[in-house]
């Protein structure tokens, strides 16, 4: 039998771990790590996200290093699409087109190969956390840079009060759960 979209919402929330002071004191981490762990929720959750991104003529998903490979690979091969990863800086084996963006101290490089997207096509960016949107802002650029067309920003979880939707003006953003 099948569970509405509520009752997953709930049992996602449920097992979804928050870890206070992690990586830093003040941030309160969220650890998707016994979701991934649980077979049927994230079995549950990946019919979820196919369901909601088959038929719309995406030819591939990126994931967001490192956790958005993890949720962007199943859902990839669900949804008869290619798998994307966009890596930090000099992790990537071939050529690659970089962004830079700015962090709460200092800045981060983004890379993706310069061959991953074919101008057109329409990408699914994922990652599990959204939280101040500076990273997916990041990403989006990297697939307008190739000439893909930025179809929707999927994440697991969204951390509103950190506004970061504000950064994905002009783009679909979707959330599964928001704190
Ligand atoms: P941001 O650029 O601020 O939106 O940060 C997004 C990236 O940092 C994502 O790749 C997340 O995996 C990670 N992240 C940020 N905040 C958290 C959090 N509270 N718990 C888990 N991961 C986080």
């Amino acid at each position: 039998m099948s569970i509405t979209e509520t009752e997953m919402t709930e049992r996602v929330k449920k097992i979804i771990r928050d870890v206070p002071d992690f990586p830093k004191p003040g941030i309160l981490f969220k650890d998707i790590m016994p979701l991934l762990a649980d077979h049927k929720t994230m079995s549950g959750l990946m019919d979820f996200f196919a369901e909601k991104y088959a038929n719309r003529g995406i030819t591939k998903v990126l994931g967001i290093e490192a956790r958005g490979f993890i949720l962007a690979a199943p859902l990839a091969l669900k949804i008869g699409a290619g798998i994307i990863p966009v890596r930090k800086k000099g992790k990537l084996p071939y050529r690659t087109v970089s962004v830079t963006y700015d962090l709460e101290y200092g800045q981060d490089t983004l890379q993706i190969h310069e061959d991953a997207i074919q101008k057109g096509e329409k990408v699914l960016i994922v990652d599990d956390v959204l939280a101040t949107g500076g990273t997916a802002r990041a990403v989006c650029q990297l697939v307008d840079k190739l000439g893909g067309s930025v179809e929707e920003v999927a994440m697991l979880i969204e951390l509103e009060f950190l506004k970061g939707r504000k950064k994905l003006d002009g783009y679909n953003v979707f959330s599964f759960i928001k704190y």
